[in-house]
Order: C-alpha cells, then structure tokens, then sequence
C-alpha cells in the first residue's frame, strides 16, 4: 500500500474510533472505577494526539517545513530495509515507486506510448523518475568534480535540486520562461560569454526549443574546453537518430511524440548529433547501478532513461 494511501486509512481508523468512542464512552466512564477511567482518558489523549500529528503532517506538506519535517519523519518509518526503493535525489526509502497514472491524460500524453514501460518509477517525495536517480547516482560518485565546478542547470529540476541543496552545491539556474530561476536564457541564443562553464546540465529540453542543432552550438559554445555537458532527451529505440515534427498540430504531436509540447523524438544513433556538436559523448552507466533507485526505462516507452555525459573538445 502506498503512503499516502496509508495515512487516509489511519485517519479514516482515527475518526471512527473517536465517534465510537465519544458515544458509548459518555455512558460508560461514570460507571467504571476511577483508574479505568484514568486509563480510557489516557488512551484517548494519545489518540486525539495522533490525529492532530497527522493533520499537521498533511497540512505541512504545503509549506516550506514540509521537507524538514518528513527527513526527520521517514528516518522512523522508511528505512533501508529488504525490497525497498531508495530515491538517491532525496535520499528517502519507500516500500515503491508510485504511478503518475500519465497515461490517464490524453490531452497531454499518447496512452499507447506508455503501454510498454513501467509506471512505479515515480518518488513519492520529490517526483523523481528514473533518469534523475541515475544522474544523482552519477553525482554522488563525482562529487568532488561537482564542488569544484562552475555549474549551469538548464530548466531545473526540484528532484535534482533538492540532492545540489543536500550537497551544499551552488548551481546557477536558467530557463525561457520560469521566473524563479537565476538567468532568464534562451537556449538557442544564449547570452553568455565562450567558454564561461564548466558543467552544464541540460534534460528533456531539446524536444521542446525549434532549433536543437543551435542549442548544441550555442551549449559548445558556452562550455569551455575540457568541460561536460550533461544531456538527455527522449528517445525511442526503433527511431534511427532523430525524427521531426515541424508544423504539426497539437493532436499530431501527441500521436507521434507521445507529448502535447514535444516537437521532435531522437533515436538510438542520436549520440552522434552530440559527436557533430564537438563533443566527445559518453554515457552513464546504469548497469553499475542499485536495483533499488530502479534505473528503468519509464514512464514513457519512450524515456529509455540514456544520459549522455560529454566532454567539451
Ligand atoms: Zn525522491
């Protein structure tokens, strides 16, 4: 059962137990001995105090507390124990994943295309999906590299947010449209100077801007030599390099890209528009990866979960 499913029954259990309770026990207390009566009074003061902390719990989750509050919470509840997952972004263990249930949106999503991979793949927490565990898995083992680089994050992600914020690691952030990032950057235009960084992080971006071959020149660009680019993009294995939409209408696009915003899909070959780009393109290996942060294929049948970690030349 999920978390979330387990608070509403517990609550549910709370409520019925206080209503049975307030009927018969007005009517029994004044027959009982005083020390049982000391005892219900007990008993129901510990009840009342369990409800009014799981109240405060659901009404924390939208505040700025929440985080602190459910760290020091899960330490007692989500432990790393047989068969449980563990969200590397933020460092929680749970007994699953849970199911976004995007399949269930067809105004934004194809079902079909979600009909192959595995849906439990999202952190109950921080909403991570499979590709932000292994790059926080990869990040944990660069760490020091991490510390002592000048980092830009394009279109940041809370998951991955949250593990820079855990790790004291200053990113600088950038995106087109969302106000609460630090720059506001175009990617095919970037208004930064040659070589001004040393790792750029840059996921699920490149389907979404009209021109992705000048977003990965203006990316070289801004990278100086020597430094990485952090990448990844949906790809659908039966698709060679990439596969185009320009002009398509909203519908044409969920049909064929799985998404209402997606303009394009690369294919299993697509490393090679980031060798053309002038990189030298790796990518992690999610092989040497825990089984519990579930390094899957998914949501999408088309989110094959591969990130590309490239060196600038
Ligand atoms: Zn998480």
């Amino acid at each position: 059962m999920r978390k979330y499913d387990r608070n509403a029954v517990f609550n549910i259990v709370i409520k019925v137990i206080l209503f049975a309770l307030s009927f018969t026990g007005s009517f029994l207390l004044f027959t009982f001995p005083l020390k049982i009566r000391m005892l219900i009074s007990a008993l129901l003061s510990v009840i009342i105090a369990l409800g009014v902390v799981f109240l405060f719990s659901i009404l924390l989750r939208y505040t700025r507390f929440y985080y602190p509050y459910y760290s020091f919470v899960s330490k007692f509840i989500f432990r790393d124990k047989e068969g449980n997952v563990f969200c590397p972004c933020c460092s929680k263990y749970f007994d699953a994943f849970r199911d976004e249930r995007f399949y269930a949106d067809p105004k934004r999503f194809n079902p079909d295309m979600f009909s192959n991979a595995r849906q439990d793949v999202i952190c109950d927490f921080c909403r991570s999906a499979p590709r932000h565990r292994i790059i926080a898995e990869w990040a944990e083992d660069n760490i020091s590299l991490l510390q002592s680089s000048k980092i830009l994050y394009f279109a940041p992600e809370l998951s991955m947010m949250l593990w820079f914020r855990k790790n004291r690691i200053r990113v600088k952030t950038a995106d087109l449209y969302d106000p609460r990032t630090d720059l506001k950057l175009d990617i095919t235009a970037l208004d930064l100077p040659d070589g001004s960084e040393d790792i750029v992080f840059c996921n699920h971006i490149l389907e979404h801007v009209s021109d992705y071959s000048k977003a990965l020149s203006e990316l070289h660009r801004v990278i100086r030599k020597g430094g990485r680019l952090i990448i990844s993009f949906p790809i659908d294995p039966d698709t060679d390099i990439v596969r185009e939409g320009n002009g398509c209408s909203v519908e044409e696009r969920i049909r064929l890209f799985g998404q209402n915003d997606h303009l394009r899909v690369f294919g299993k070959n697509s490393g090679r528009l980031l060798e053309d780009a002038g990189f030298e393109v790796d990518v992690i290996d999610v092989n040497a990866m825990p089984e519990n942060i579930m390094p899957v294929t998914g949501p999408a049948d088309y989110d094959a979960n591969v990130i590309f970690c490239c060196i600038r030349k």
